[in-house]
């Protein structure tokens, strides 16, 4: 992976070649990023390009036999610890065990995400982890000689994940052999020992920038739906998982399922609105938790975009939806937008909490009705 293949984030490369270039790459980094930020593909293109042979100032050269190996994920000096299960009970699982499964992961999608990373290594609902023994793997082979590269990496991905483990790894980050680089990865900071923390050099990705979001998207998306990629772009809060996420087929519902919600939130309320609304209730439920989110989201931007048009008499919304807006716009009072938005990020708020979905929602449908109707 090069640093081009990273979607955006040109503030954080600019940084990263900034400490190459004054000597102050620090022997432990650790790269904070939201899902879907980018922290994980930063990783394995700073990996990539301080072992190759051939970089330029700003990338590296992705043809010589370093980026070859570094690309496919099989440098002898570039490694890789990610979470784990164990597969029965007494297993003492370690990365490398999982070393097929993540090489296919990360090659199809450099921006996976932890479920989808679990999804892909198992069936069932279990809890991933980096183990103690994944801990004294590392030990051991960061104090082994570099095969060929002129620095030994080990990328430790969801790093809050090494949990109390991590005390195991205090010494080698500390004071890692020469040329060795450690690269943590996390999207939750605060879940990783203080004791880590004060180990490493923190950078911290922003949102992906939305000129790169949508320019990714228009390559990603076909020719009829490249008109989507800024509004998607925005929808995404910057994560490029969350942009692919959008645009997958199945999420088009999303729009669907919204736009009867408000349908019925504005009728009056009898026996039908009821029987509509609870179908509404059904549906939400049945999406997955972070298509609940996504669902949210969208609403707020649809309700943002219909107070837009009601102060401009312009805004960002396409085909049907352009149209409700206008007419929602038409119909109600500032006030209401503000009301509208208020009991949407209640309802975000609760699903990130893993409170009941259908309480949740229904809760919010019936204030959405004494508000629209
Ligand atoms: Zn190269």
């Amino acid at each position: 992976m090069q640093f081009s293949g990273v979607i955006g984030q040109s503030l954080a490369k600019q940084k990263l070649q900034n400490m190459l270039a004054s000597g102050r790459m620090p022997h432990a980094l650790l790269i904070s990023a939201a899902e879907g930020f980018g922290g994980l593909p930063l990783a394995v293109a700073l990996a990539q390009f301080l072992n190759c042979e051939n970089p330029s100032d700003q990338d590296s050269c992705g043809q010589c036999n370093s980026c070859i190996k570094a690309q496919k994920l099989i440098h002898p000096d570039i490694f890789f610890t990610y979470p784990t299960i164990a597969k029965k009970s007494g297993d003492k699982p370690v990365s490398y065990d999982f070393i097929v499964e993540w090489r296919k992961a990360f090659l199809n999608n450099p921006y996976i995400t932890y479920n989808q990373w679990m999804e892909s290594i198992t069936d069932e609902n279990k809890q991933g982890n980096i183990t103690v023994h994944e801990c004294h793997e590392i030990i051991k082979r960061i104090s082994l000689k570099n095969y060929e590269g002129k620095y030994k990496i080990q990328i430790i991905w969801l790093a809050e994940l090494l949990r109390e483990y991590g005390n195991a790894l205090l010494k080698s980050i500390e004071e890692p052999p020469a040329n060795t680089l450690f690269i943590l990865v996390t999207e939750q900071p605060d879940q990783i020992l203080n004791t880590i923390l004060s180990r490493t050099q923190m950078l911290k990705l922003p949102p992906i920038e939305h000129n790169a979001i949508q320019q990714a998207l228009e390559n990603y998306l076909d020719f009829e739906r490249k008109n989507n990629a800024s509004q998607l772009a925005n929808l995404s809060g910057g994560s490029w998982s969350t942009a692919i996420e959008l645009a997958s087929e199945e999420d088009s519902q999303i729009e669907d399922v919204f736009l009867n919600w408000l349908r019925y939130s504005a009728a009056k309320y009898n026996t039908q609105t009821a029987t509509g609304i609870m179908q509404i209730v059904e549906e939400f439920h049945a999406l997955k938790r972070e298509k609940q989110k996504l669902f949210v989201r969208y609403g707020l931007f649809f309700i943002e975009n219909c107070l837009i048009q009601k102060a401009t008499g312009k805004n960002q919304l396409q085909h049907q939806t352009l149209e409700v807006s206008k007419k929602i716009a038409d119909r109600y009072d500032l006030s209401i937008f503000q009301s509208i938005e208020i009991i949407l990020n209640k309802l975000h708020y609760q699903i990130e909490r893993n409170a009941n979905p259908k309480i949740a929602i229904h809760s919010a449908s019936i204030k959405l009705n004494e508000l629209m109707s």
